[in-house]
C-alpha cells in the first residue's frame, strides 16, 4: 500500500490520455481549470481517493469497449474497474475500425470472452446466464466485455462489432439486478459500468471482489459528489467503513 499514486497508469488512464491527446480543443471537465485534478483518480486533490484504492486478486478479466467520449468523463466508472481488477483492458470503440490489440486479446486462449448485454436483444442460443468455473470451457478465465457507453451507443456498438458475434452473450438475470437494487437505495434502474462489473464478478464466483468494487464505487461517489457540492470528504462515513472492512485499505 502507499505505492498506488506512483503505480503505472492503468488501461483506462492510458486510453484517457490518448483520447485527450487527439482532442482538437481541450476537454474542460466541470469543476475547474486544468491542472486541478489528480492524475491518479481524476478528482480534485482535496478529494483524491488514490490512497483508498483497494486491491483484490481476481481470476476474471474485464475488457472495456468505450464510446468515444467515455474516457474523458470524470464520472466514468470504467476507471474504477481498472483500479480494482488487475486484468482490465480498455479500447476506444469506432464503427469503422477495430484495434489490433483488441482482436489479439479476444483470440488469447487463456480467456473465455462473454459479451455482457441484455439477452432479449439476442438470439436465444447465444445467451448464457452462468459463468461459474464449472460452466467455463476448459477452465478458461472469464473475460467480461463491457460496452461502456450510453444505452443507445451500446446498442449500436453491439450491432456493429462483428468480431463479437462469435462469443456468448451474458445476460444479467432480472432477479440478480433487483436484489442488487435493494441494497442500493440511491439508484434508479440505471446501471453504471462498475455495477455491471460487480455483478459479473459475483456470477464468476468472486464475491469478495464484487463487494470490494461495489464498496469502492460508493466511496468514489461520495468523494465525487462532495467535491461537486464543495463539501469536505467524511472519511469515516458508512461507505468508507464498509470499504475498509472488505479490503485492506489504510485508515486516514
Ligand atoms: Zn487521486
Amino acid at each position: 500500500m502507499g505505492e498506488h499514486a506512483a503505480a503505472a497508469p492503468h488501461a483506462v488512464s492510458r486510453l484517457r490520455a490518448e483520447r485527450l491527446a487527439r482532442s482538437a480543443k481541450p476537454f474542460l471537465a466541470r469543476g475547474g481549470p486544468k491542472g486541478e485534478r489528480c492524475a491518479g483518480c481524476r478528482l480534485v486533490p482535496s478529494h483524491c481517493i488514490c490512497a483508498l484504492r483497494p486491491q483484490v486478486p481476481t481470476r476474471a478479466g474485464m475488457c472495456l469497449l468505450m464510446a468515444d467520449i467515455e474516457p474523458l468523463k470524470p464520472s466514468n466508472t470504467g476507471w474504477l474497474i481498472a483500479d480494482v481488477v488487475a486484468d482490465t483492458f480498455a479500447f476506444g470503440w469506432a464503427r469503422t475500425e477495430v484495434q489490433p490489440g483488441l482482436l489479439a486479446l479476444l483470440a488469447d486462449p487463456q480467456w473465455q470472452p462473454y459479451v455482457v448485454f441484455p439477452g432479449e436483444f439476442v438470439a436465444p442460443e447465444r445467451v448464457v446466464t452462468q459463468v461459474a468455473p464449472e460452466h467455463a470451457p476448459n477452465g478458461k478465465r472469464p473475460l467480461f466485455i463491457l460496452l461502456d457507453a450510453t444505452w443507445p451507443e451500446a446498442r449500436k456498438m453491439f450491432r456493429k462489432s462483428p468480431y463479437l458475434d462469435r462469443f456468448p452473450v451474458l445476460s444479467l438475470a432480472s432477479e440478480q439486478i433487483s436484489r442488487y437494487q435493494l441494497r442500493r437505495s440511491r439508484r434508479d434502474d440505471h446501471f453504471c459500468t462498475s455495477e455491471v462489473a460487480s455483478l459479473c464478478l459475483e456470477l464468476a464466483g468472486e464475491a469478495q471482489a464484487a463487494q470490494v468494487l461495489d464498496a469502492y464505487l460508493d466511496v468514489f461517489t461520495h468523494h465525487y459528489l462532495q467535491s461537486k457540492h464543495q463539501l469536505p470528504v467524511v472519511a469515516d462515513d458508512p461507505t468508507h467503513l464498509r470499504l475498509r472492512s472488505l479490503a485492506m485499505v489504510p485508515a486516514p
